[in-house]
């Protein structure tokens, strides 16, 4: 019988591709899963490399954009085609764990920010807002579920 498969943000599992170079491993999380086929996932890294300029959600004209905090650079597009193509190769998942906070992975915990960079709420980082939409049947966790 094939293994049951799992989408997990890929710094979760100790890969070094955070924005800062850094990884964020949590053992408990790679420990639960241990007996699935798991699928890295990282969307950042690929696209602008790392170490690599922080990015944030910024609502713009009413919409919740991905903007790099010194260059001001709108990436959504560019992070969605991203996502959409992981997505494409992906196949069917059992669950996904993606990392808290993140503009990209963060599912309801991440800071939405205003121009001046004000936290006006707490929201979806891009990934988990399309996962949302393809995955309807699968709860999206955070690692704060395995602590
Ligand atoms: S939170 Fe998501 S985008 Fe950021 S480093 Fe981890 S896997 Fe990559």
């Amino acid at each position: 019988m094939s293994k049951k498969r799992v989408i997990i943000s890929a710094c979760l599992l100790g890969e070094l591709c955070r924005y800062d170079g850094a990884t964020k491993r949590v053992g408990s999380v790679v420990e639960a899963f241990r007996e699935y086929e798991i699928v890295p996932f990282c969307p950042e890294a690929p696209l602008f490399g790392t170490p690599r300029e922080r990015i944030s959600v910024v609502e713009l004209g009413g919409e919740e954009r991905i903007v790099t905090d010194v260059t001001q650079k709108d990436v959504t597009e560019l992070l969605q085609r991203e996502i959409e193509t992981f997505l494409q190769k992906c196949g069917g998942v059992d669950a996904i764990v993606l990392k808290s906070k993140s503009p990209s992975c963060g599912y309801k915990t991440t800071p939405v920010l205003n121009e001046k960079r004000e936290i006006l709420r707490y929201g979806s980082g891009i990934a988990a807002k399309i996962f949302q939409k393809q995955f309807r049947e699968i709860k999206i966790v955070d690692e704060t579920t395995f602590f």
